[in-house]
């Protein structure tokens, strides 16, 4: 039964929704779909951010809304239970039918309005982010994605199941492959106006942003967002 404090916090600052589906995409993967009438009327766009309350108290993981109707109040997320932590716990036992609660949306990523190129680095964290930058592109391009992925086979179907087809993956364990992705990874773009997007675990980021800076890519064509850190809890 959460504290006196913990109530007031979570009534002030959380919406409350209540699960709609749990789609068990993989062994670690999750497609969950929230809704609730707390979550109509929110304002969203893509890169933006959700906080879910995975565990009390003031316990709460981050994601990234695959898609966001706020006149219906529904929101689909893709989550990755990479092992042990309050989040990837939540991951394994969240069932349709429970109750829910969050914090935000709130900004994350400042995308622009996605009108030019597009090229994504990241990693399993990313997949929702790479989901909600193509919807938004619609058909008239798609972002190039390279990620670093634990299980190229367990990537895949989790792409599969956003529709994502055609992404560069490369296991974590390859050093050599990550690091050739990475330094290729300007070649993904075309042209001047590409738009690079880094998110994921921060070391990678790092390094991707080297790379990239090494080709001649200014600062202003690249955004970026640690969403892990090895060692570090619950980062937003
Ligand atoms: C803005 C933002 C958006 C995000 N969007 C998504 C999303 O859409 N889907 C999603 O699945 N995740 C997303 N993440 C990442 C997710 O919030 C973290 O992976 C989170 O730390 C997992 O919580 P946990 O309780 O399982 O692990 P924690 O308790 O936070 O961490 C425990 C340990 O696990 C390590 N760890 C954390 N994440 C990973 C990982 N992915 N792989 C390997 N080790 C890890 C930590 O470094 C730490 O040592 C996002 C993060 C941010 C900041």
């Amino acid at each position: 039964m959460p504290g006196l404090l913990e109530r007031a916090f979570d009534r002030l600052l959380l919406r409350s929704a209540r699960v709609a589906a749990v789609q068990r995409v993989s062994d670690r993967f999750r497609l969950i779909d929230l809704e609730g009438d707390a979550l109509k009327g929110a304002a969203w766009a893509p890169g933006h951010k959700l906080q879910v309350k995975v565990a009390g108290p003031f316990t709460a993981r981050t994601f990234t809304p695959i898609v966001f109707d706020a006149v219906r109040g529904h929101v689909r997320l893709l989550g990755y239970a990479h092992g042990a932590g309050p989040g990837s716990d939540w991951l394994r036992r969240v069932q349709a039918g429970d109750a829910c609660q969050v914090f935000g949306p709130h900004r994350s990523l400042a995308l622009g309005d996605l009108a030019g190129p597009v090229v994504l680095h990241g990693d399993e964290t990313s997949f929702g982010l790479a989901a909600a930058v193509a919807a938004a592109m619609g058909a008239r391009a798609q972002p190039r994605c390279v990620f670093e992925v634990e299980s190229v086979d367990e990537a895949t179907l989790a792409l599969q199941a956003l529709g994502i087809n055609a992404a560069l993956l490369v296991e974590r364990r390859d050093e050599a492959g990550r690091k050739q992705a990475a330094s290729g990874l300007w070649s993904q773009g075309s042209g001047d106006g590409t738009l690079f997007v880094l998110t994921g675990r921060a070391q990678s980021i790092q390094q991707a942003r080297q790379a990239l800076k090494g080709h001649g890519v200014p600062a202003s064509c690249i955004v970026a967002k640690a969403y892990w850190a090895p060692g570090k809890t619950g980062m937003d």
